[in-house]
């Protein structure tokens, strides 16, 4: 079975929106905070566009904005905040996708999203940040560490 996740839901910075718990809600139609992603939504990220000066300053209004590691400002200060904050609270690096995305291709890249974040109990994708499923509401843990040969 072959799953894909739309390409606008992979934000610039190399967060997949796919597993955000504010997206989720969304897709699950839960009533609560809720995100349609940051490309579809032209979200202006608070902690990292804001500040941009390089190719994504111009994220708003532009939902085919390009990946951060095209910019010739990456890695900046923002990014390498992001990144240290996710890798502190969700074991996720922004930069090792970034860097995944570029060698290898979005398609690899959602294929090793499901494998990595799909539910235990009815396989579809859970939450990053506190490992649910919005469907069915397993809490999956985290199996494989990424393969870092690539
Ligand atoms: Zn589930």
């Amino acid at each position: 079975m072959k799953k894909t996740i739309p390409l606008e839901l992979i934000a610039p910075c190399g967060m997949n929106c796919a597993i955000c718990s504010k997206y989720l809600a969304y897709v699950n139609e839960l009533d609560r905070n809720y995100c349609r992603g940051c490309r579809p939504g032209n979200k202006k990220c608070s902690y990292l566009f804001a500040k941009c000066s390089g190719i994504n300053s111009a994220l708003e209004g532009n939902a085919s904005a390009s990946f951060c590691f095209e910019c010739d400002q990456y890695p900046c200060r923002q990014i390498d905040r992001m990144d240290k904050r996710y890798k502190e609270n969700y074991e996720m690096s922004v930069k090792e996708n970034l860097e995944f995305i570029h060698k290898l291709g979005t398609e690899k890249f959602f294929e090793e999203q499901y494998k990595k974040y799909h539910c235990s109990q009815c396989g579809g994708l859970i939450s990053i940040h506190n490992r649910k499923c919005f469907k069915c509401h397993t809490v999956t843990k985290l199996v494989e560490k990424r393969n870092k040969k690539y």
